[in-house]
């Protein structure tokens, strides 16, 4: 239901809120400036006031942002985006370092790699991209989901041989269930003395994830993140999923993504790392993502270098945001300034009312529990 704080009613219009107050009163009903009233009565308010009201719904401003709908333009073969999951000291952040450091994509000067959130490696046999999320952990993941976002083509699931399957492994089961991620098991630590591989995939039929030594098409790779073993397999499986699942995208039109994670950066200002799932975002291009607007001024790779343009899969640092957006906001380009301020102050406002609604909702119940 659409409804409006007494308040920002009154900005809107320029008008004092306790003329508001005072017309609503006319009308037989006391409030306080912070009390959340309905659209129908907020337009009877502000008609009553002499001013024209145009109503917008979500639908008219958001409209045509993304077209995710329409996928049939989406010829393009893209890399897949992978996420990390794991019990707690199961070795996710081990692996995802021996990984970045095991092969990276271009020449790197001097072994320095900046980390922006996500980075790209390329399968040892076939030379193409992989895509990492490089925030492992289920709180990530959990607030892209939550925001609508799908950023993960493939789970891999990091279960350490000599702890074996444990709570958030059951956790990231479900997760990469909830969501409809294929799963690759990582079985890591095989170095330890004492690693039991096979005991894993047995604790792992017991949550239905079937390996292909069971019978199952689940693949599993023995892999130790400290000595680097097996890690080209690891990503040749990876590789090998992405073809079976066929990722498709285009290049040819305006970026859509999603913020991994976002900052705001003493020197460089609000910094989000992007990661581009459509389309190609280039420097000049006008940008929205949650309640943020901005013109991308810069755009830095995870190799740390100036690029002028990211395409589908790539993740991507963007500066020129006038705020830090949120991990999990969608990002889109837009036509012009009017349009994303359009947008942006929507949902801003959308923000507020949320929370002005939840807070006098609250108070509401506590009223009740106190009488
Ligand atoms: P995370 O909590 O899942 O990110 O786990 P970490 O990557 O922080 O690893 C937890 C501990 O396990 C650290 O002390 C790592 O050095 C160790 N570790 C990670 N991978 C391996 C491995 O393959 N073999 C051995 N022996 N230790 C590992
Ligand atoms: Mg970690």
């Amino acid at each position: 239901p659409e409804a409006i704080t007494i308040q920002e009613l009154a900005n809107r219009m320029s008008e004092r809120a306790v003329d508001v107050i005072r017309m609503l009163m006319k009308q037989g009903a006391m409030h306080k400036i912070t009390d959340v009233i309905d659209a129908d009565t907020a337009q009877l308010i502000a008609e009553e006031l002499g001013h024209t009201v145009k109503r917008v719904a979500a639908s008219d401003v958001e409209e045509g942002l993304f077209d995710q709908v329409d996928d049939s333009t989406d010829t393009e073969t893209r890399s897949p985006v992978v996420t990390v999951m794991g019990h707690v000291d199961h070795g996710k952040t081990s692996l995802l370092d021996a990984l970045r450091h095991a092969n990276v994509v271009s020449g790197e000067a001097g072994g320095i790699t900046q980390h922006i959130g996500a980075y790209q490696v390329s399968s040892p046999e076939t030379g193409k991209k992989i895509t990492f999320i490089d925030t492992p952990g289920h709180a990530a993941f959990t607030a892209m989901r939550a925001r609508g976002a799908k950023v993960t083509d493939i789970v891999v699931l990091v279960v350490a041989a000599d702890d074996g399957v444990m709570p958030q492994t059951v956790e990231a089961i479900n997760h990469a269930k909830a969501a409809g991620v294929p799963i690759i098991v990582a079985i890591n630590k095989i170095d330890k003395p004492d690693a039991k591989p096979e005991r894993v995939r047995t604790e792992l039929l017991q949550h239905e994830v079937q390996v292909e030594s069971f019978g199952g098409d689940v693949v599993d790779v023995e892999v130790s993140a400290k000595n680097k073993t097996n890690l080209d397999k690891l990503l040749e499986m990876i590789a090998l999923q992405a073809e079976i699942l066929d990722l498709k995208t285009n290049s040819e039109r305006p970026a859509e993504g999603t913020v991994i994670e976002a900052k705001l950066d003493r020197g460089r200002g609000p910094v989000a790392t992007v990661l581009v799932q459509r389309g190609t975002l280039r420097v000049g291009d006008i940008i929205v993502a949650g309640a943020e607007m901005g013109r991308v001024r810069a755009l830095i790779s995870d190799q740390g270098e100036t690029v002028q343009e990211a395409g589908p899969s790539v993740p991507v640092e963007v500066l020129g945001f006038n705020g830090p957006p949120e991990a999990g906001d969608r990002l889109a380009v837009v036509e012009n300034e009017a349009r994303a301020r359009q947008v942006t102050s929507y949902r801003a406002h959308q923000k507020r009312e949320n929370a002005a609604a939840s807070i006098s909702g609250m108070r509401g119940s506590l009223e009740q529990m106190m009488s």
